[in-house]
């Protein structure tokens, strides 16, 4: 039950719009405390993160992890003829692990005593919800976790590119890929569709891709990329798409013809946009209840995620904070206990470690070395390039990067890159040494496991 002013002319106690990664959560963990719950969500249960985010991005990138295994088992003895790779199977065994853990998240909801309503909602005033049905409820309190939709900025014949949305469900596999855009999603699809065997360009605006991350690992990427044979446009943005000749004797759609704003020119089969992604608040109603947004529309909230209406509280990609994963959860589960389970607690937003899944991996966590230089006064910076134990083998002379960013007074470690095979796995355990203090000092006494590339962060000179 609400601890925020019990009402029985409310019919709800908490009213969540939107089931993904925040809005699940913290329905279940309010329903837990005792609150009476509704969500609304009107597309899947899942959202971004399950139905075309996190999960089938990954399924793609083991898909396209098995094109370099495949490669190099010849070196250690395996005899393989003539793999090949089949995009509808892919597509549809991703379909089926997605239908299942939809199924999953509903079974949750249900065990938890919260009534899911499949529908799209708005806020008609601070206390009342509108359904597509027309229905009207009256909430206690209201969780607005409607996430994010991608961004498209205005440019001539954008209707004919395709968003990640589209991209896992392609009917025919692109053999020419155009991107653009350089952060996450861009670098993450180029790699896997190019492992798949797409020819992909990459047409970044910036002087190198991935910005915000540290520079070390934007150049290990982009260097890692060319040599693959992934074309990276620096410094050039896409002018307009028009529709190019229909292939295959009109059995195939037509190629899209791709201007870039330095002049190139390039044929797509699809043209994946991948330009950021733009808080869903459109159409919310959020006027009407008085929630105040930014200027890229974002919901405003404070450390407990509650809006400038205080029984309206926001969680995930529809704030502005963060827009990943964990910390939508995190941010759902500590509103939820705060509100409805007397345990108030808030999210720490420092050291939020992140991954980009390339391959390999970007890995990272706190500060980046120009971040470090801008905040302290003496930074001592560790670097070791390494060649996995396996190269030697196969000949593959993709090296690991390791970094570690430290505070030279202190000796505390600010800030751990990797660039690196598993970089995602390795970056999550050291997330546990930043948050808990690590010294380098302390990387230095800890005894290595070998062989490991990883062992190399507690001998760099
Ligand atoms: P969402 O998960 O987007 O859920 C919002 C839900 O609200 C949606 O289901 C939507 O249908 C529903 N909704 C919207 N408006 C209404 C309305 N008016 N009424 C009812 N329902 C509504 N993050 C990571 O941490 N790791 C990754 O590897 C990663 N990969 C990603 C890959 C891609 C391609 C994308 C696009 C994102 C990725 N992310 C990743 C980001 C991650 O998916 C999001 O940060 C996360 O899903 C945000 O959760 P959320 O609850 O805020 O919103
Ligand atoms: P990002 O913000 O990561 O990257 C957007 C890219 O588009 C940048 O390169 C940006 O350039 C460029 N861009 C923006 N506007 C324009 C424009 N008008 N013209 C040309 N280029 C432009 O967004 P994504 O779409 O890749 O991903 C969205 C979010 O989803 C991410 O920020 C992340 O939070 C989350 N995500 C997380 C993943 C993970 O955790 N592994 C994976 C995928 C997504 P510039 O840098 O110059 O602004």
């Amino acid at each position: 039950m609400s601890k925020e002013g019990e009402s029985p002319e409310f019919d709800v106690d908490l009213f969540v719009i939107g089931g993904g990664s925040g809005g699940i959560r913290a329905a279940r963990v309010a329903a837990g405390h005792g609150a009476r719950v509704m969500l609304a969500e009107e597309s899947r249960l899942g959202g971004t993160c399950v139905i075309r985010g996190c999960v089938p991005k990954k399924l793609f990138v083991y898909a396209s992890r098995f094109a370099d295994a495949l490669d190099e088992a010849a070196n250690f003895g395996w005899k393989i003829s003539l793999p090949r790779f089949d995009w509808p199977s892919l597509v549809a065994a991703k379909d089926r692990e997605i239908a299942r853990l939809e199924g999953l998240y509903a079974q949750g909801q249900s065990e938890a005593g919260v009534e899911v309503v499949h529908s799209r909602a708005m806020l008609e005033d601070a206390h009342t919800v509108r359904l597509a049905d027309g229905r009207s409820l009256r909430a206690d309190i209201i969780l607005i976790a409607t996430g994010a939709k991608p961004e498209l900025p205005p440019f001539e014949g954008i209707e004919l590119g395709i968003t990640s949305d589209a991209a896992f469900d392609l009917k025919e596999f692109p053999r020419r890929l155009v991107i653009g855009g350089a952060g996450y999603i861009a670098m993450e699809f180029a790699g896997l569709f190019d492992a798949l065997g797409s020819d992909v360009t990459v047409v970044c605006r910036g002087s190198n891709v991935l910005r915000g991350f540290d520079e070390d690992m934007r150049q290990a990427i982009t260097a890692s990329y060319t040599n693959r044979g992934i074309k990276v446009l620096l410094g050039d943005s896409i002018k307009r798409l028009a529709s190019g000749k229909v292939g295959g004797g009109g059995q195939r759609p037509a190629a899209i013809d791709v201007v870039t704003e330095q002049g190139a020119r390039l044929t797509a089969d699809q043209v994946l946009l991948a330009f950021g992604r733009t808080p869903n608040t459109i159409g919310l109603g959020l006027e009407r209840a008085g929630v105040k947004t930014d200027e890229k529309g974002a919901i405003i909230v404070d450390a407990s995620s509650r809006t400038s209406v205080p029984n309206i509280f926001a969680v995930g990609d529809v704030s502005n904070q963060f827009k990943l994963t964990p910390v939508a959860i995190r941010e759902g589960h500590a509103f939820a206990d705060s509100v409805f389970g007397d345990k108030p607690w808030r999210v720490d937003y420092a050291n939020v470690p992140t991954s980009v899944f390339s391959s390999p991996e970007i890995g990272t966590v706190g500060l980046t070395e120009l971040e470090a230089r801008a905040g302290y006064a003496v930074v001592d910076v560790y670097k070791a390039r390494v060649r996995p134990l396996a190269a030697g083998v196969t000949g593959n002379c993709e090296t690991a990067l390791l970094k570690l960013v430290v505070d030279g007074e202190s000796d505390r470690i600010l800030g751990t890159h990797l660039f690196a095979e598993d970089a995602s796995e390795m970056i999550q355990a050291l997330s546990i040494a930043l948050a808990s203090g690590a010294t380098r000092a302390g990387f230095m006494s800890t005894m290595a496991v070998h062989p490991t590339f990883s062992e190399e962060l507690l001998a760099m000179q």
